[in-house]
């Protein structure tokens, strides 16, 4: 499962940040997460929880913040939200378009309890 691993990730990430500022518990972790980027975010909650279990995270809360994907059309410039990979200029019909911003994933804050 994709998730899980992403969840690991993001474990030893704030379980790191959290030790290197001497802290004992990570109390709230914020992501960002794209809406292209494939992943089901209760599925992402889930497998955090899951993954906390015995380390410095263990009960944070997850705070979920999806961002829209947006395009950006290589034939005419004209920048707009897509909901595939596979999306089409609305103002020139070019399929020649570049994913700008929706398959992110990433810790944007941290709160941790010192
Ligand atoms: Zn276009």
């Amino acid at each position: 499962m994709h998730e899980m691993s992403l969840a690991i990730s993001i474990v030893e990430l704030v379980s790191d940040k959290a030790q290197a500022a001497g802290a004992q518990k990570v109390t709230v972790v914020e992501l960002e997460v794209g809406r292209l980027s494939g992943l089901l975010v209760e599925s992402l909650v889930f497998c955090f929880e899951a993954a906390a279990r015995n380390t410095p995270a263990e009960g944070a809360e997850l705070l979920i913040r999806e961002l829209d994907g947006r395009g950006s059309c290589q034939v005419c410039g004209h920048s707009f939200v897509v909901d595939s990979l596979l999306a089409q200029c609305p103002e020139c019909g070019g399929y020649v378009v570049e994913t700008v911003q929706g398959k992110e994933l990433k810790v944007v804050a941290l709160t941790i309890d010192e």
